[in-house]
């Protein structure tokens, strides 16, 4: 009962976007996750490992194609045969890196959601290694290729206009890129069902567990959270590709077994799931 009090303040606090250890003064909760950023923006393991996930989600591609009742989507379970095919792709550290905002909030020590619109108006995301290269394959395929985001609606223009910046495929005669449109809402089954009712869903790709699963899901804490992963062992690698994001994600919610109150707290809790 009080871990799912805890875990639906949790859910409050990620659906309006409230910082909660905001403070200008003290950088150093936000200077934890450099080495993660770090690792994002400069090593070669990220590099490669991006590069590998992409050039194997293309050797599955062409399976997928020509097995008819090949479905990626949980929900889409009869009548999907003879439907045209697509994919759907996650958009956040998935398509585009936004590691440099991630930057910017270690240096000025404000997490997200400060400076998140700035940052998305800009325009100016990169993107993640190998996946220019697999969209232009899966499109040259006539796949259709779907964005599914949890960027609000409003920041619609400015998303497709970094997509289209970096000569990604981008069909605009139809929707393809789904945004949230109600901001309480962050589950994408819905919008999965969308598309899986007229497509026939080759691959998923992701860096959360929300972009395969619903939130119900996927909310819970850590350790029932690899147990999930476990549960769709069938599908990562398969149907299912998953990118590493180390910098951010429910992942860091899912550590927390009570409601941290201060940065100092948040920390303490850190170091109890540490395993030494
Ligand atoms: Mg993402």
């Amino acid at each position: 009962m009080m871990k799912s009090l805890i875990l639906c303040f949790l859910n409050l606090l990620i659906i309006f976007n409230i910082n909660i250890f905001a403070s200008e003064n003290d950088k150093s909760f936000q200077e934890q996750s450099m080495l993660s950023v770090l690792y994002v923006q400069t090593s070669a393991e990220f590099e490669a490992n991006n590069i590998q996930t992409y050039n194997f989600a293309k050797d599955i591609l062409d399976s997928a194609l020509s097995d008819n009742s090949w479905t990626a989507v949980l929900e889409q379970k009869s009548n999907y045969a003879d439907k045209p095919p697509a994919i759907i792709i996650d958009v956040d550290e998935t398509v585009l890196d936004n590691s440099k905002f991630q930057g910017r909030t270690i240096i000025s020590g404000l997490s997200y959601p400060n400076g998140w619109i700035e940052w998305v108006s800009e325009a100016n995301a990169t993107p993640v290694a190998g996946v220019k290269d697999f969209l232009e394959y899966t499109d040259k395929k006539g796949i259709k290729i779907f964005y599914l985001t949890n960027r609000l609606e409003s920041l619609r223009d400015a998303t497709q206009k970094n997509l289209i910046k970096l000569n990604l495929p981008f069909d605009t005669k139809e929707k393809i890129l789904l945004m949230r449109e109600d901001p309480d809402v962050r589950d994408k089954t819905s919008r999965r069902e969308l598309i899986a009712e007229k497509y026939r869903v080759l691959l998923l790709i992701g860096d959360q567990l929300t972009d395969f699963v619903s939130t119900d899901e996927a909310y819970v804490f850590h350790k029932e959270r690899k147990k999930v992963a476990k549960k769709y062992d069938q599908m990562w690698g398969k149907k299912w590709f998953m990118i590493t994001n180390p910098t951010y994600g429910r992942w860091e919610y899912s550590l927390y077994d009570q409601f941290p109150e201060s940065e100092e707290e948040a920390i303490k809790y850190r170091k109890e799931v540490l395993k030494r």
